[in-house]
């Protein structure tokens, strides 16, 4: 390695302290129009190179105009703020660079991927036949599960590629990657068949039942319900205990997508969220969101391995060259060359241990649950959510939800979306970052309310 690359870290600790402290500060960045880009900060590439002391001036002005999704005015999205034992774990693979893909390359970084899918594999009561890898994110997680549920249904899909008559099922609250996928592995975006939900958004097991039954009637093949641990907006749970028995009664796979609310298998206290996910036939979760491991980190796991093995194993004397298949995890993966997703994870899993994360997750429905309690404190507002959810949907004063959420991101306020419901718009808070306090939570209101009160 070149020794250079201590001069390159050296820059690097520098640009870090700068993120920090800038995030620590403001909690947001300042928006820069989309069409200012690069004239203002450098982006144009150019024939000839720049100076270290360039690249570095650019860079700083780079990162700290860069969104800042650990900052505490961030409620954006499903992720936010990164655990500093992660961001470590991170940074190492970055500067191993191995591939997940053989026991060759990667060595000791796969049994770390596998001690944390044999825990997994504890946590939701899967026997000992389970198999699982760390694709590319939850939307690559739910793919894969549609794979294996394809190829299980019709054996003969692998070689001869024919879906034809294959339907499956998901709420209409589900995450769009799921509908997303049914075209990448041929099933076709009109044989999603997207099931009613309840006030709360969860799947209404009856309709599922209704949907399956008259499918059949039509000659169509049911193969795979999707079931969601946490919808994207109102973070809903399906029934899984009652979706488990209709897909049992049709042989038809169930993948439980828990990548937003799906870490809750960690805790004591909301452990009943998770009730029936033993009887899923896969089941996936996304560290990078609740937990804070910078992105992607997610976990994906099957309850017999030789389902992930019949889907992905293909021969390839060129990379499989020592050990057997159970070391060479490309056997079982998506990607060829696969980033080490496994050490940033279980660098955070072994810092805390199970009950550290146990707390880390009771944390987040705590602030949420505070959250909601402020929100029904004060007339000016209207709560859209529920118990026992990570999202808080709510309006205020009437304003409309989208203007909002524009404004507030606009005049560098605050950085929050807004979702829908059943014909309702609201603004959705999330309880995400493990780092805020009730303060901060508190803060998101003061904020809103100050910005309402002068500019809306
Ligand atoms: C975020 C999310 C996904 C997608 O995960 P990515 O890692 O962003 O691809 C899938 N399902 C649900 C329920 C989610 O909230």
């Amino acid at each position: 390695m070149s020794e250079k690359l201590f001069d390159d870290l050296n820059t690097f600790n520098h640009l870090a302290k700068d993120i920090i402290s800038d995030c620590n500060k403001k909690g947001i960045s300042k928006k820069v129009k989309p069409t200012d880009l690069l004239k203002k900060f450098g982006i144009e590439l150019k024939n000839s190179g720049i100076s270290d002391n360039h690249l570095k001036e650019i860079l700083k002005e780079l990162v700290l105009h860069t969104p800042k999704t650990s900052g505490k005015l961030f409620f954006n999205q499903l992720f936010g703020g990164v655990n500093s034992k992660a961001v470590l774990g991170d940074l190492l693979a970055v500067l191993l660079n191995n591939s997940m893909a053989t026991y060759k390359i990667a060595g000791p970084m796969v049994e770390l991927e596998r001690e944390i899918l044999r825990k997994v594999a504890h946590l939701i009561s899967y026997p000992n036949t389970f198999g699982g890898t760390m694709p590319t994110g939850g939307s690559m997680s739910n793919f894969m599960a549609l794979v294996i549920a394809r190829d299980k249904k019709r054996p003969k899909t692998i070689q001869d590629g024919n879906t034809d008559r294959l339907v499956f099922y998901t709420s209409e609250n589900s995450h769009y990657s799921i509908g997303k996928n049914a075209s990448f592995c041929g099933i076709g975006r009109d044989n999603v068949r997207y099931i009613d939900t309840n006030e709360k958004g969860e799947m209404i097991s009856e309709k599922l039942s209704d949907a399956i039954q008259s499918d059949i009637k039509n000659k169509l093949i049911p193969f795979f319900v999707n079931a969601t641990l946490g919808t994207t907006v109102m973070g809903a749970t399906d029934p899984i205990n009652k979706i488990s028995e209709i897909c049992k009664n049709h042989n038809i796979w169930l993948h439980v997508d828990g990548a937003f609310a799906g870490s809750v298998i960690f805790s004591k206290k909301y452990k009943h969220l998770i009730k029936g996910i033993q009887h899923s036939d896969s089941f996936c979760f996304n560290p990078h969101k609740t937990l804070g491991t910078p992105l992607s980190t997610s976990v994906f796991i099957v309850k017999h391995k030789k389902d992930l093995y019949n889907s992905f194993n293909y021969k390839a004397d060129y990379l499989y060259q020592t050990e057997d298949n159970d070391y060479n995890l490309g056997q079982i993966s998506f990607e060829c060359g696969r980033r080490n997703n496994a050490l940033k994870f279980w660098t955070l899993w072994k810092s805390y241990g199970t009950d550290g994360i146990s707390e880390m997750v009771d944390h987040n429905y705590k602030l949420a649950s505070f959250a909601r309690d402020y929100i029904r404190n004060n007339s000016n507002y209207t709560l859209h959510s529920f118990e026992e959810s990570l999202s808080i949907c709510f309006n205020y004063k009437n304003i409309d939800p989208k203007l909002l959420c524009t404004e507030l991101y606009n005049n560098n306020k605050l950085m929050v979306g807004y979702g829908k419901h059943k014909k309702r718009e609201f603004v959705r808070l999330v309880s995400i970052n493990r780092e805020n306090t009730k303060e901060d939570i508190l803060n998101f209101f003061k904020v809103l309310e100050g910005f309402t009160e002068n500019n809306l």
